[in-house]
C-alpha cells in the first residue's frame, strides 16, 4: 500500500502540518510511504521529507505551480496519484489545501474524508476519526474505493524526525487549459512578529471579554513580555476585532503550545477543540461558572483587565 502525503512549502521550506501528517502516515507502518511537493523551485525543500518518514518524494517543478493556486495543483497531484500508485493520499488541512482536495476527489472519482483528528490501520484497512456534531462525538469513517483522501485537521500532529533520506522524483505533469485560467493578482503579506499560532510555545488568547478590539493590546503586551503568539475565538474574529489567521477552534487552527493563557473566554466547546492539547491551560475570566473553569489547569476569577497587566508589568520586571 502506498501513501501520499501532500507537503505544502512556505518561505522555501515545508510546512509542519504536512511533516506532521507524513511522520503520522509512516508511524501507521502500512507500506511505502511517500511525499509529493508542488511548485516552482521547491526541489531543495523536497529532499528534507525524508527526515520525517518519507522514503520518495514526488516532485513537480513548473512555473504554473508558483501561485498558491488549486486548480493547476490538482492536475500535478493527478499524476503523482498515477505514476506513484497511491492507494492513500493525505492532505493536511488548509485554505489551499482543502480546494486541493476536493478538486481532486471529483478528477479521480474518489472518495474523500475531510476534517479528520486520527488515522490508524484496523485489520489492514485505513479508518479515519472525525469529530461530529459540533465536536460532541467522534466518528470512524472508512473509504469504499481507491484512492482513499484523507483531509486531515490542520496541526493534528507533530513532525517527528526518524533521520532517513528519500530519493526524489521528478514527475511531469500537463496541464488543462481550464486549470492555468486563474490568475493571482495581488499578494498581501500581513505584518506581524514573533512566532506564529502553529509555532508557537506560548499563546495569550483573547476572546469578548476584552471588550472590544483595543482589548487585544493587553494580550498583545502579555505575549510580547513571554516570547509568544496572540490567539483569539471565533466571537471576536467575527466581530473583526482580530485577524482570522489567529482563530483557535472547530472552524480555526488546532494549537498545542506549552501554555495557553485565556483571557475573558467562555471556553465554548468550538473552542476547547483548538486547543484542549495544550500542555497547560490557564484561565482569566470573571464569571465563576465559565465553561473553561472545567479544563483549565489554572483558573483564576477576575477581571482580566486588571489581572493581565499586572502580571505583564511582573514579567517585564523580573527581565
Ligand atoms: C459551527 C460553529 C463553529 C464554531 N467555531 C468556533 C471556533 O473555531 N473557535 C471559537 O472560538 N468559537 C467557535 N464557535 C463559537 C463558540 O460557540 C463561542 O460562541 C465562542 O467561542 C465564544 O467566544 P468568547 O469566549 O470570546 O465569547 P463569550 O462566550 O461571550 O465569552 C466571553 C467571556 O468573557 C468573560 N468576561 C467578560 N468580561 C470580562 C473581564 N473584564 N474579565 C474577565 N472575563 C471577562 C465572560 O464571563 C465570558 O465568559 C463556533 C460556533 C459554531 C456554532
Amino acid at each position: 500500500m502506498t501513501t501520499l502525503v501532500y507537503l505544502e512549502t512556505h518561505d522555501g521550506e515545508l510546512t509542519n502540518g504536512g511533516l506532521g501528517l507524513l511522520s503520522k502516515a509512516a508511524s501507521l507502518g502500512g507500506g511505502d510511504v511517500a511525499g509529493v511537493v508542488l511548485g516552482s523551485g521547491v526541489r531543495d525543500a523536497a529532499a528534507s521529507a525524508g527526515a520525517f518518514g518519507a522514503s520518495t518524494v514526488y516532485v513537480v517543478e513548473d512555473e504554473a505551480l508558483a501561485a498558491p493556486l488549486p486548480q493547476p495543483r490538482v492536475d500535478a497531484l493527478e499524476a503523482v496519484v498515477k505514476e506513484s500508485g497511491a492507494e492513500n493520499v493525505f492532505l493536511p488541512a488548509s485554505v489551499l489545501a482543502a480546494d486541493v482536495a476536493a478538486g481532486l476527489a471529483a478528477r479521480l472519482d474518489a472518495g474523500l474524508n475531510w476534517d479528520l483528528t486520527d488515522l490508524r490501520l484496523e485489520d489492514g484497512e485505513l479508518v479515519g476519526l472525525r469529530p461530529a456534531l459540533g465536536d460532541t462525538v467522534l466518528v470512524d469513517v472508512g473509504w469504499t474505493s481507491t484512492p482513499r483522501l484523507a483531509l486531515v485537521r490542520s496541526g493534528t500532529f507533530d513532525p517527528v524526525e526518524s533521520g532517513g533520506t528519500a530519493e526524489v522524483k521528478e514527475v511531469a505533469a500537463s496541464f488543462q487549459e481550464f486549470s492555468t485560467q486563474a490568475r493571482l493578482v495581488d499578494h498581501l503579506q500581513e505584518e506581524s512578529s514573533g512566532p506564529s499560532i502553529e509555532d508557537a510555545d506560548v499563546i495569550v488568547a483573547g476572546g469578548r471579554g476584552l471588550g472590544g478590539p483595543d482589548g487585544f493590546s493587553i494580550c498583545e503586551e502579555l505575549a510580547a513580555a513571554l516570547g509568544g503568539a496572540v490567539a483569539a475565538t471565533r466571537a471576536v474574529v467575527d466581530a473583526g476585532w482580530y485577524p482570522y489567521a489567529a482563530q483557535v477552534g472547530q472552524t480555526g487552527k488546532t494549537v498545542s503550545p506549552r501554555l495557553y493563557i485565556a483571557l475573558g473566554i467562555s471556553g465554548a466547546i468550538q473552542h476547547k477543540v483548538g486547543m484542549q492539547g495544550s500542555g497547560t491551560i490557564v484561565a482569566v475570566n470573571k464569571d465563576p461558572n465559565a465553561p473553561i473553569f472545567d479544563f483549565a489547569d489554572l483558573g483564576v476569577v477576575g477581571d482580566l483587565t486588571q489581572i493581565a497587566p499586572k502580571l505583564t508589568e511582573l514579567l517585564r520586571a523580573r527581565k
